[in-house]
């Protein structure tokens, strides 16, 4: 029966804690400026590391997409809900992850749930980095698998907790970039290791997917192929600014999976509208590489200006820039601050990320213009200034 007593009392532990979230609304597009409210902000907050999530070719896609499609799929994708463009976009991330086939889902957290659960099953062992998206974290939860996660980036913790052999099935799972860190997985260091462990291989390349590796294709796409990296994960909602997730694998994979896999298939297809969005997307990644040029010039400005000042920098060369804060306190407090001078940057605690370790979750885009950079840096410069180093320690 439903306890309202306890709900509540839930709910005012994350008010005590300063664990509580409201999502602001945001009355514009996606973009460096946003509107909330009667004030405008700049943004340092989104995945749109592209910009590509408000370019009126991608608008103008989905609209014709619209007139020629309809505005719902009408069904999952088993039924009659699959349309020409669902089987284009399907056909054109496969290949542009240098894989035989690919599969298409509505969200991120659907593909993830559906790589892990149609694979592994009770008794069979699921090996996790502690930092994972949490999406891939429930998945291997929800198997009932014996679940191990080691600790962040450690592959000989990992190593160490795969030679115990087993009979089962086994998969070691991955982000591509950790999503509150920035940072990268040794992905080289996991083929092996899955290799010498027997076990599958599945990476979740949500920030890689745009932003890295040849033809943005990531950090799996063109430098492993499906022998090495058997299940690629992926969403169009961060770099393509569009929205949808795929899996992309050997053929025998994606057969499999448009068999079985409950979210591929009890589910309405997304509207194949999104589809024309996502293909323009590919279209543009393809035709605009000075995109990503630009991308890593304000990244690589923003952590010299950074460094200088002495900021709590992680070790990131991916668009995800956090300042690691540690306390809650703190970094709502900053995020506060921030907001009064007209910067969005979103506080991140936990449950998101491990406990002692809030931050600022700081992502840059193609679209940020120096100055706008330069506007971040002098605030946090000041906010730095009055919390030296030793407070940030402690
Ligand atoms: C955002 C994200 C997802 C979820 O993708 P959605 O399409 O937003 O559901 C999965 N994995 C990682 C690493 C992510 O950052």
């Amino acid at each position: 029966m439903l306890d309202a007593a306890s709900l509540q009392a839930a709910l005012a532990q994350r008010k005590a804690q300063q664990l509580w979230r409201d999502p602001p609304v945001l009355d514009s597009a996606q973009g460096v400026e946003v509107r909330l409210g009667e004030s405008v902000y700049l943004n340092f907050c989104s995945n749109d590391y592209l910009g590509l999530a408000a370019d009126p070719r991608l608008g103008e896609a989905m609209v014709q997409g619209v007139r020629r499609w309809g505005s719902g799929s009408g069904a999952s994708h088993q039924v009659c809900g699959h349309q020409k463009p669902h089987q284009q976009l399907e056909e054109q991330l496969a290949s542009w992850t240098g894989r035989e086939a690919a599969l298409t889902f509505s969200s991120g957290y659907l593909a993830n749930l559906a790589a892990v659960q149609t694979f592994i099953k009770r008794g069979d062992q699921v090996f996790q980095d502690r930092l994972n998206h949490a999406s891939l974290l429930d998945a291997g939860l929800s198997t009932g698998a014996s679940s191990r996660r080691f600790q962040h980036l450690d592959y000989q913790h990992l190593d160490r907790l795969m030679s115990q052999p087993t009979k089962n099935q086994r998969m070691l799972i991955s982000d591509g970039v950790f999503s509150m860190d920035g940072d990268q997985a040794d992905l080289q260091q996991l083929v092996s290791l899955a290799d010498k462990h027997q076990a599958w291989l599945l990476i979740d390349d949500a920030h890689g997917l745009g932003v890295l590796g040849a033809a943005a294709a990531g950090l799996v796409g063109q430098q492993f192929n499906s022998q090495q990296v058997p299940l690629l994960t992926g969403t169009l909602g961060k770099a393509l600014g569009s929205a949808g997730a795929f899996i992309a694998a050997d053929q025998l994979v994606i057969d499999y999976l448009r068999q079985f896999a409950r979210q591929y298939i009890y589910t309405t297809a997304q509207p194949a509208a999104q589809a024309c969005a996502s293909l323009e997307a590919l279209k543009l990644l393809h035709e605009e590489p000075e995109r990503r040029q630009q991308l890593f010039a304000k990244i690589a400005y923003f952590r010299q200006q950074a460094l200088t000042l002495g900021l709590p920098l992680m070790a990131s060369s991916t668009p995800i820039q956090p300042l690691l804060l540690k306390t809650n306190e703190r970094a709502v407090r900053w995020s506060q601050a921030l907001k009064n001078q007209g910067l969005l940057v979103m506080a991140i605690r936990p449950p998101t990320v491990p406990k002692g370790s809030a931050r600022l979750r700081i992502t840059l885009t193609a679209s940020h213009e120096r100055h706008h950079l330069d506007q971040l840096l002098d605030a946090l410069r000041t906010l730095h200034l009055h919390e030296p180093e030793e407070a940030i320690d402690g």
